[in-house]
């Protein structure tokens, strides 16, 4: 029974019923000619969730982490200059990638608990005369410390200076859930996850790809192969995939695709909102802290809370699983044992954060926090009881 507890983890997600069932189906030929009938359409319709209509669409077998392998193998060479900030734990791990690969990484150290810094970027670039930054890489929504910067600022930061580099940015924790526009603010790649917003089971990269970036394949020089642009997209056009593709995977985003449309992308992105705006009251409730430094940062996906000083998260984090077999993100890099996560983002209603917030808050008093049983609940539950409005006939 424990089982049917959801996870209130930021990622994986949550999967629906409906989105399980889709996935539950037999092996088929994706060598056969009918196949591409069933992928095409889903490419194209991740670009509306994308905001996409001039860039292309292309889902790899991997996770977000091979997202960011593919964006900037496919774009940069060995010693190219790239110019990214670190403010959590995601952004940390783009930067050791990027590293990893023989990129030159000019790091801006902020704070955790800050947003992309536009101000500090906007120097960078424009201090670059001879433009040898190639690529500025930015986490829209920091999971790890649940802030979410504001990606159309960088973009103003990037064009002050009319600087051509390329704009890479994760997005594997907001899209489908928090707004996102590829098109509008420029962005080059975007690198989003099945297993997040899209409510399936971990597996795909999904990438948005802008023309420029894809005209860039060609200078491109950082190795790849299961990884090539270029290979997947002849692919795609032709018979279907390089290689064998997770095919039930792609009959489940078919079906998540279905769901996010049905429910309309810009209510999915206001029922997230309201989600995290409980969330945020019971934390006012509980009288806690959030990292993020300001509610202009606020994700509405994920908190990332302090937990009060003498106290460790780890093993809050640890009681709420052993005692009420429930899962809450632990604090991860430097926020580690200082502050946990409520994921708060895919299939997720009002009643089933009310249920996370009860659990969390058990957990804590049952540790001695300084919080009254109820204070954060209730604080919940008078948001969303004034909120509610009529879903049903
Ligand atoms: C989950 C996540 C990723 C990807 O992690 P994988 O485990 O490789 O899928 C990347 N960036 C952010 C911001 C994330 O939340």
């Amino acid at each position: 029974m424990f089982d049917l507890n959801p996870v209130f983890i930021p990622g994986p997600t949550n999967i629906p019923d409906r989105l399980r069932n889709a996935m539950h189906i037999q092996t088929r030929d994706h060598r056969a000619p009918d196949f591409v009938k069933t992928l095409a359409p889903v490419l194209n319709d991740c670009k509306k969730v994308f905001k996409t209509t001039e860039g292309e669409v292309i889902i790899f077998p991997a996770t977000g982490t091979g997202g960011w392998e593919a964006a900037i193998t496919n774009t940069l060479s060995p010693g190219d200059k790239v110019l990214i900030a670190r403010y959590g734990m995601f952004s940390h791990r783009w930067i050791d990638l990027c590293q990893r690969h023989g990129l030159d990484v000019q790091i801006i150290e902020c704070a955790w608990g800050s947003g992309a810094p536009e101000d500090l970027f906007a120097e960078a670039l424009a201090q670059d005369q001879n433009y040898d930054i190639k690529a500025v890489l930015v986490t829209h929504n920091e999971t790890a410390t649940g802030v979410r910067s504001d990606i159309a600022g960088v973009r103003r930061a990037i064009n002050a200076s009319s600087h051509p580099a390329l704009f890479l940015v994760d997005c594997v924790s907001s899209l489908g859930s928090m707004p996102f526009e590829m098109d509008e603010w420029e962005v080059d790649i975007a690198v989003a996850g099945s297993q997040k917003g899209f409510m399936l089971t971990t597996g795909m990269a999904i990438l948005g790809v802008s023309q420029k970036a894809l005209s860039l394949m060609k200078y491109a020089k950082l190795p790849r192969t299961f990884f090539d642009f270029g290979d997947m997209m002849r692919a795609n056009a032709s018979s279907g995939y390089p290689y064998t593709p997770p095919l039930q995977l792609i009959y489940g985003l078919r079906e998540s695709l279905n769901m996010i449309f049905e429910e309309g992308l810009d209510n999915v992105f206001s029922r997230h909102h309201r989600l995290a705006e409980g969330v945020r009251h019971a934390v006012s409730g509980w009288g806690l802290n959030l990292c993020a430094q300001s509610p202009d940062l606020y994700s509405d996906t994920v908190s990332a809370i302090y937990v009060p000083e003498g106290f460790d998260s780890n093993e809050l984090t640890e009681h709420a699983f052993n005692t009420y077999s429930v899962s809450f993100g632990t604090g991860l890099g430097e926020m580690n044992a200082k502050a946990f996560r409520i994921g708060h983002l895919g299939a997720l209603t009002d009643v089933m954060v009310l249920s996370g917030l009860a659990t969390i808050e058990m957990a804590m008093v049952d540790l001695n926090y300084p919080i009254k049983l109820g204070s954060g609940v209730v604080a919940a539950q008078e948001y969303f009881r004034t909120t509610a409005h009529t879903k049903r006939g």
